[in-house]
Protein backbone atom coordinates (compact mmCIF):
# COMPACT_ATOMS: atom_id res chain seq x y z
CA UNK A 1 0.00 0.00 0.00
CA UNK A 2 2.58 2.52 1.17
CA UNK A 3 4.51 1.35 -2.33
CA UNK A 4 2.12 2.16 -4.25
CA UNK A 5 1.34 5.33 -3.33
CA UNK A 6 5.35 6.44 -2.95
CA UNK A 7 5.13 5.38 -6.39
CA UNK A 8 2.18 7.09 -7.03
CA UNK A 9 3.95 10.34 -5.84
CA UNK A 10 7.13 9.32 -7.66
CA UNK A 11 5.61 9.46 -11.33
CA UNK A 12 3.04 12.71 -10.15
CA UNK A 13 6.89 14.24 -9.50
CA UNK A 14 8.85 13.47 -12.28
CA UNK A 15 5.97 14.88 -14.16
CA UNK A 16 5.88 18.31 -12.73
CA UNK A 17 9.67 18.55 -13.20
CA UNK A 18 9.44 18.09 -16.57
CA UNK A 19 6.68 20.47 -17.12
CA UNK A 20 8.92 22.64 -15.37
CA UNK A 21 11.64 21.90 -17.72
CA UNK A 22 9.65 22.48 -20.65
CA UNK A 23 8.37 25.79 -19.02
CA UNK A 24 12.48 27.10 -19.10
CA UNK A 25 12.02 27.51 -15.44
CA UNK A 26 14.46 24.52 -14.56
CA UNK A 27 17.60 23.67 -16.37
CA UNK A 28 20.93 23.33 -14.11
CA UNK A 29 20.69 19.44 -13.38
CA UNK A 30 21.82 19.34 -9.34
CA UNK A 31 18.71 21.68 -9.34
CA UNK A 32 16.75 19.17 -10.92
CA UNK A 33 17.85 16.29 -9.21
CA UNK A 34 17.39 18.25 -5.73
CA UNK A 35 13.95 18.43 -6.53
CA UNK A 36 13.52 14.95 -8.06
CA UNK A 37 14.43 14.06 -4.77
CA UNK A 38 12.31 16.00 -2.32
CA UNK A 39 9.30 14.57 -1.80
CA UNK A 40 6.55 17.17 -1.38
CA UNK A 41 3.73 15.68 -0.21
CA UNK A 42 5.87 15.22 2.81
CA UNK A 43 5.65 18.79 3.51
CA UNK A 44 1.86 19.26 3.83
CA UNK A 45 -1.09 19.17 5.82
CA UNK A 46 -2.93 16.15 5.54
CA UNK A 47 -5.97 17.56 3.49
CA UNK A 48 -3.51 19.13 0.88
CA UNK A 49 -1.13 15.93 0.01
CA UNK A 50 -2.89 15.07 -3.03
CA UNK A 51 -2.06 18.66 -4.63
CA UNK A 52 1.09 18.36 -3.91
CA UNK A 53 2.49 18.18 -7.91
CA UNK A 54 0.55 20.41 -8.93
CA UNK A 55 2.60 23.63 -9.29
CA UNK A 56 1.16 26.04 -7.12
CA UNK A 57 1.43 27.31 -3.65
CA UNK A 58 -0.88 25.53 -1.19
CA UNK A 59 -1.69 26.54 2.29
CA UNK A 60 0.40 25.67 5.58
CA UNK A 61 -1.17 27.00 8.64
CA UNK A 62 -2.04 30.25 9.93
CA UNK A 63 -2.19 32.20 6.45
CA UNK A 64 1.17 31.22 5.57
CA UNK A 65 2.21 29.02 1.91
CA UNK A 66 4.32 26.65 0.73
CA UNK A 67 5.18 28.33 -2.23
CA UNK A 68 4.64 27.51 -5.86
CA UNK A 69 7.43 24.81 -7.29
CA UNK A 70 7.90 27.08 -10.37
CA UNK A 71 9.48 29.52 -7.80
CA UNK A 72 11.36 27.29 -5.98
CA UNK A 73 13.01 26.24 -8.85
CA UNK A 74 13.89 29.62 -10.13
CA UNK A 75 15.26 30.73 -6.92
CA UNK A 76 16.72 27.49 -6.45
CA UNK A 77 18.79 28.13 -9.76
CA UNK A 78 19.68 31.91 -9.10
CA UNK A 79 21.31 31.03 -5.56
CA UNK A 80 23.71 28.84 -7.04
CA UNK A 81 24.07 26.73 -3.97
CA UNK A 82 27.47 24.98 -4.06
CA UNK A 83 28.31 21.33 -2.45
CA UNK A 84 29.07 22.03 1.43
CA UNK A 85 27.36 26.01 0.93
CA UNK A 86 26.46 27.29 4.48
CA UNK A 87 23.01 28.88 3.56
CA UNK A 88 20.45 30.74 5.67
CA UNK A 89 16.71 30.78 5.09
CA UNK A 90 14.38 33.24 6.16
CA UNK A 91 10.56 31.58 6.21
CA UNK A 92 10.96 28.23 6.62
CA UNK A 93 7.17 27.81 6.42
CA UNK A 94 6.58 23.95 5.36
CA UNK A 95 10.61 23.04 5.48
CA UNK A 96 9.71 22.00 1.74
CA UNK A 97 12.62 24.88 0.05
CA UNK A 98 15.04 24.45 2.54
CA UNK A 99 15.24 20.48 1.83
CA UNK A 100 15.62 21.35 -1.76
CA UNK A 101 18.39 23.36 -0.66
CA UNK A 102 20.29 20.78 1.56
CA UNK A 103 19.62 18.11 -1.21
CA UNK A 104 22.02 20.30 -3.32
CA UNK A 105 24.16 21.26 -0.54
CA UNK A 106 24.75 18.05 0.34
CA UNK A 107 27.94 18.45 3.11
CA UNK A 108 26.52 21.98 3.57
CA UNK A 109 24.56 23.40 6.65
CA UNK A 110 21.29 25.07 5.99
CA UNK A 111 20.02 27.61 8.98
CA UNK A 112 16.23 28.65 8.60
CA UNK A 113 14.61 31.01 10.60
CA UNK A 114 10.25 31.02 11.01
CA UNK A 115 8.54 33.74 12.89
CA UNK A 116 6.20 31.58 13.53
CA UNK A 117 6.77 29.31 16.32
CA UNK A 118 3.81 26.09 15.50
CA UNK A 119 5.35 26.67 11.81
CA UNK A 120 8.49 26.21 13.00
CA UNK A 121 7.58 22.94 14.69
CA UNK A 122 5.68 21.88 11.59
CA UNK A 123 9.02 22.74 9.43
CA UNK A 124 10.82 20.95 11.78
CA UNK A 125 9.25 17.67 11.99
CA UNK A 126 8.30 17.61 8.05
CA UNK A 127 12.77 17.46 7.56
CA UNK A 128 13.12 15.39 10.52
CA UNK A 129 10.51 12.78 9.17
CA UNK A 130 12.45 13.24 5.48
CA UNK A 131 16.22 12.87 7.32
CA UNK A 132 17.48 16.22 6.43
CA UNK A 133 19.52 16.31 9.29
CA UNK A 134 21.88 19.41 8.21
CA UNK A 135 18.94 21.89 8.23
CA UNK A 136 18.36 23.76 11.46
CA UNK A 137 14.87 25.29 11.92
CA UNK A 138 15.65 28.37 14.22
CA UNK A 139 11.95 29.93 15.51
CA UNK A 140 12.78 33.95 15.14
CA UNK A 141 12.43 36.98 13.56
CA UNK A 142 15.05 36.58 10.07
CA UNK A 143 14.67 40.14 9.42
CA UNK A 144 17.56 40.39 11.80
CA UNK A 145 18.72 37.55 10.14
CA UNK A 146 21.20 34.69 12.63
CA UNK A 147 24.67 36.01 13.79
CA UNK A 148 25.68 33.24 15.45
CA UNK A 149 26.21 31.35 12.32
CA UNK A 150 27.51 34.37 10.18
CA UNK A 151 28.68 34.78 7.26
CA UNK A 152 26.30 32.66 5.02
CA UNK A 153 28.13 31.76 1.52
CA UNK A 154 23.75 32.00 0.46
CA UNK A 155 21.10 33.59 1.79
CA UNK A 156 17.63 33.32 0.26
CA UNK A 157 14.26 34.89 1.79
CA UNK A 158 11.05 33.00 0.85
CA UNK A 159 8.83 35.96 2.10
CA UNK A 160 8.02 39.81 0.25
CA UNK A 161 10.18 42.33 1.95
CA UNK A 162 9.83 46.13 1.63
CA UNK A 163 13.17 46.83 1.25
CA UNK A 164 16.91 44.69 1.76
CA UNK A 165 17.42 44.39 5.85
CA UNK A 166 20.86 45.76 6.27
CA UNK A 167 21.39 42.52 8.77
CA UNK A 168 21.32 40.37 5.93
CA UNK A 169 23.57 41.93 3.73
CA UNK A 170 26.15 42.46 6.44
CA UNK A 171 25.86 38.42 7.46
CA UNK A 172 26.40 37.63 3.49
CA UNK A 173 30.10 36.55 3.21
CA UNK A 174 32.50 37.38 0.59
CA UNK A 175 31.52 36.22 -3.06
CA UNK A 176 27.87 35.52 -1.51
CA UNK A 177 25.08 35.55 -3.02
CA UNK A 178 21.40 36.29 -1.49
CA UNK A 179 17.84 36.21 -3.29
CA UNK A 180 14.93 38.14 -2.14
CA UNK A 181 11.54 39.20 -3.34
CA UNK A 182 11.27 42.72 -2.55
CA UNK A 183 9.24 46.14 -3.13
CA UNK A 184 5.55 46.10 -2.28
CA UNK A 185 3.18 44.42 -0.18
CA UNK A 186 1.27 42.28 -2.82
CA UNK A 187 3.95 42.13 -5.74
CA UNK A 188 7.68 42.16 -5.75
CA UNK A 189 10.80 41.55 -7.73
CA UNK A 190 12.99 39.33 -6.80
CA UNK A 191 16.48 40.63 -6.33
CA UNK A 192 19.61 38.94 -7.07
CA UNK A 193 22.40 40.48 -4.76
CA UNK A 194 26.36 39.70 -4.75
CA UNK A 195 29.18 40.69 -2.54
CA UNK A 196 32.53 40.87 -3.73
CA UNK A 197 35.29 42.25 -1.70
CA UNK A 198 32.65 44.77 -0.10
CA UNK A 199 30.67 45.86 -3.25
CA UNK A 200 27.43 45.20 -3.06
CA UNK A 201 25.67 44.43 -6.71
CA UNK A 202 21.83 43.90 -7.38
CA UNK A 203 20.29 42.54 -10.27
CA UNK A 204 16.41 42.33 -10.59
CA UNK A 205 15.14 39.01 -11.88
CA UNK A 206 11.50 39.51 -12.18
CA UNK A 207 8.82 39.82 -10.86
CA UNK A 208 6.69 37.60 -7.70
CA UNK A 209 4.34 37.28 -4.98
CA UNK A 210 5.16 36.68 -1.75
CA UNK A 211 3.75 36.73 1.44
CA UNK A 212 4.94 39.41 3.49
CA UNK A 213 7.87 39.31 5.66
CA UNK A 214 6.95 40.65 9.06
CA UNK A 215 9.76 41.54 11.55
CA UNK A 216 11.57 44.61 12.79
CA UNK A 217 13.41 45.25 9.54
CA UNK A 218 10.25 44.17 7.44
CA UNK A 219 6.57 45.07 7.69
CA UNK A 220 4.81 46.26 11.19
CA UNK A 221 3.14 42.91 12.55
N1 LIG B 1 10.07 28.49 2.21
C1 LIG B 1 8.77 28.04 2.63
C2 LIG B 1 8.51 26.62 2.21
O1 LIG B 1 9.35 26.01 1.55
O2 LIG B 1 7.45 26.11 2.59
C3 LIG B 1 7.66 28.96 2.17
C4 LIG B 1 7.73 30.26 2.85
S1 LIG B 1 6.21 31.15 2.97
C5 LIG B 1 5.93 31.68 1.33
C6 LIG B 1 6.83 32.58 3.83
C7 LIG B 1 7.16 32.29 5.29
O3 LIG B 1 7.90 33.39 5.81
C8 LIG B 1 5.92 32.14 6.18
O4 LIG B 1 5.95 30.90 6.82
C9 LIG B 1 6.06 33.30 7.16
O5 LIG B 1 5.56 33.01 8.45
C10 LIG B 1 7.56 33.51 7.17
N2 LIG B 1 8.01 34.82 7.65
C11 LIG B 1 7.49 36.05 7.43
N3 LIG B 1 8.23 36.98 8.05
C12 LIG B 1 9.27 36.33 8.67
C13 LIG B 1 10.37 36.73 9.48
N4 LIG B 1 10.59 38.02 9.79
N5 LIG B 1 11.22 35.80 9.92
C14 LIG B 1 11.03 34.49 9.64
N6 LIG B 1 9.98 34.04 8.90
C15 LIG B 1 9.12 34.94 8.42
Amino acid sequence: MEDNRTNKYKIKRKNLIKHLISSGYLSKPEVIDAMLSVERHKFLPENYISEAYSDRPLPVMKGQTISAPHIVAIMSELLDVKLNSKILEIGAGSGYQAAVLAEIAKTGEIYTIERIKNLAEFAERNLKKCRYENVFVIAGDGTLGYEEKAPYDRIIVTAGAPGIPRALVEQLSDKGKMVIPAGRRFYQNLIMIEKNEGRITKKNCGGCVFVPLIGKNGYPD
